[in-house]
């Protein structure tokens, strides 16, 4: 299976809607618009010629364990060296320790392709970016001195030890506790599971952030602390000291994302420090997760664009009966299967699902880049403010699209789709991890009604269908627009409305928060890619009324939003309708009766 970026999309996106060029020149980073497109060019050449390819073997290879080391598959460790020798590690690492300080807006961009092109691949770079991002905001100096720059630079990798056996979604059960040593340092102790690239033979050393109990912690996830343990103790000058006491102990075979090691990691009295404050771990981590999380999210964006353009070929390649007004293609034994409606239907739900989604991705990536490089403090806060309320969106939602958008590329490959040479299925069992981890959809879902919803009564969401109603109500005048724009703002005073009873529910009853929340989430998300396609439709109608050229690209845009404001948007219905059913319905059978 070929991927290749989509880049068109992507400078409609950057260019077209989010004047990227113009944000840059706000953050001050020196990007401008030749810069930033000749970035996504040599991204798209690398992950298409280089990291697409690899895909598929990976799977079939996975990962081994022998004697303690990981190998990974064929071809991953060349590709890595030329992920690191061309700089695409340090893209967006702090430029205090040689990162290049990329705004997400741009790289996010990038990361979606590696993630279309290979999520295997991808794992073991993403988390490296999240440990970074935690050890620079809450690492002393000396620890800073001593890690990170080989971290930003890709020679060294960072892992997220959170998980044990009895404690994945409530961390309150971990137990890996952290002796406090005589110089200052920790005596690392316990079992880790399911972690990422734990192991693995692409970086030189491995940089673990592990959550463990301090002697005299308070119980529960008060009592949490982050520690950094190496795999190499680094010495004074940045090198590769001590082998420290920790080890794999085994690989997890699993459905999806072989190519990326998930392992048993045993810490046997392992030297680590505190990141930040002792006990303020879970808040320190946190600095991690919601990079984590987004990312986590462009796995969905990624993988779907990806079970996209697979689909999209081979609809137009198939030939299966005729078209139902009547042959389309008569000089062929059949009409290619894009003719027939269902097929259709199929594409573009998958369509405006990853492009609906992308921008939305580039607004949250906006928004988080302002949180960081604001000038004024109260637009950090806003801006701060605004992705929190996003993120559990973005990856509850983008990855729930990333398994629909590969499951239809199933569908429309036919049973070719089931067989593995096609590369469907493999999209589908990758995209499946990508619900689970990072916090399942579940615990996003909880996080949006418990934290983003009730925690300010709703003012939040409320200025975010602020925003969208004012472009709704600016596009009404126009006739092109006015249709879309109407079904536009009809949603969004429901999601008020629906917010508000929501709150009202939650704060009668708190079983109605975990009763909601799913269907909130996805309710909201619907309704939030409404809003970008009204967005897109406008910007689509003003380059075609201006004659800038490349008019099917613009009418395809008009054609797609049409196509989501009436096939896809009315899904929101079924969740408003699902969760005004209440959670007595769910919780009211006796846990005995669930079967007999
Ligand atoms: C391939 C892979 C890679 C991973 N990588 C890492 C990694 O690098 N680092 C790391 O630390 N971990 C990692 N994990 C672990 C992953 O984050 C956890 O599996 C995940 O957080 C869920 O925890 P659990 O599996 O223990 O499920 P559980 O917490 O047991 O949850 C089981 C089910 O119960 C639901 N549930 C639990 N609590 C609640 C609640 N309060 N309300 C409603 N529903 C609830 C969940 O949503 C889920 O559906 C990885 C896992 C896999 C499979």
């Amino acid at each position: 299976m070929s991927y290749q970026a989509p880049l068109r999309d992507m400078r409609f996106v950057l260019h077209e809607l989010f004047d990227v060029a113009g944000h840059c020149e706000r953050l001050n980073n020196g990007l401008d618009r030749e810069l930033i497109d000749g970035v996504l060019e040599e991204a798209a050449a690398f992950t298409g010629n280089e990291i697409a390819p690899l895909n598929r073997n990976s799977d079939e290879e996975g990962c081994q364990l022998e004697n303690g080391d990981v190998s990974t598959p064929k071809g991953f460790r060349s590709a890595y060296k030329q992920y690191v020798d061309n700089g695409w590690a340090s893209m967006t690492g702090p430029i205090d320790f040689g990162g290049q300080g990329f705004p997400q807006l741009v790289s996010f961009a990038f990361h979606e392709m590696l993630m279309g092109a290979s999520l295997s691949f991808r794992v073991y770079s993403g988390l490296t970016e999240g440990a970074v991002l935690a050890l620079d905001k809450h690492g002393s100096a000396e620890l800073k001195d001593a890690y990170l720059a080989k971290m930003v630079g890709g020679q060294w990798t960072g892992t997220m030890c959170l998980t044990e056996p009895q404690a994945g979604t409530d961390l309150a059960l971990l137990r890996t506790r952290a002796e406090p040593q005589a110089d200052g340092s920790y005596k690392v102790t316990g079992n880790k599971i399911f972690i990422s690239g734990g192991e693995q033979d692409l970086s030189e050393n491995i940089v673990h952030l592990v959550l463990a109990r301090l002697p005299d912690a308070p119980a529960g996830v008060k009592g949490i602390s982050l520690l950094l343990v190496p795999k190499f103790i680094a010495t004074a000058e940045g090198g590769l000291g001590q082998r420290n006491a920790l080890s794999c102990g085994a690989i997890e075979h699993k459905m999806g994302i072989k190519g990326a090691s998930t392992c048993v990691m045993n810490f046997d009295g392992a030297t680590g420090w505190l990141i930040g404050e002792a006990n303020q771990g879970l808040a320190c981590m946190f600095t991690m997760m919601n990079d984590a999380r987004f990312q986590v999210g462009l796995q969905g964006l990624g993988l779907g664009e990806a079970a996209f353009q697979g689909a999209l070929r081979y609809a137009r390649e198939r030939l299966q009966s005729r078209g139902l007004n009547g042959a389309v293609a008569p000089q062929q034994a059949a009409d290619p299967i894009i003719v027939h409606p269902d097929v259709r239907r199929m594409l573009l739900t998958q369509k405006t699902l990853v492009e609906g989604s992308r921008m939305l991705a580039a607004y949250t990536a906006r928004q988080l880049d302002l949180e960081h490089g604001a000038g004024e403090a109260t637009e950090r806060k806003a801006a701060a403010k605004r992705a929190a309320l996003l993120i559990p969106i973005v990856k509850a939602f983008f990855t729930d699209m990333g398994q629909e958008v590969s499951s239809h590329a199933v569908q429309v490959y036919g049973g070719h789709g089931f067989i593995r040479e096609w590369g469907m299925e493999q999209l589908m069992r990758d995209s499946r991890i990508t619900q689970l981890y990072e916090g399942t959809n579940g615990i996003q879902a909880l996080d949006l009604i418990r934290r983003k919803l009730l925690g300010d009564g709703g003012s939040e969401l409320n200025a975010l269908i602020d925003e969208f109603a004012a472009l709704a109500d600016r596009s009404a005048s126009q006739p092109a627009l006015a249709e879309l724009a109407g079904v536009v703002s009809a949603r969004l005073q429901q999601w008020r409305e629906l917010a508000a009873q929501v709150i009202t529910l939650s704060q009668a009853d708190a079983e109605e928060i975990g009763a909601t929340s799913v269907d909130f989430l996805q309710y909201s998300a619907y309704v939030l890619l409404a809003g970008f396609w009204l967005q897109a439709a406008a910007t689509a109608q003003q380059a075609l009324d201006a004659g800038t050229g490349e008019a099917a690209f613009y009418q395809a845009k008009l054609h797609s939003a049409a196509f989501y404001l009436r096939r896809v948007l009315p899904r929101a219905s079924g969740h408003r309708e699902a969760l005004l059913g209440g959670a007595a319905c769910l919780m009211a059978m006796p846990e005995e009766s669930f079967a007999f």
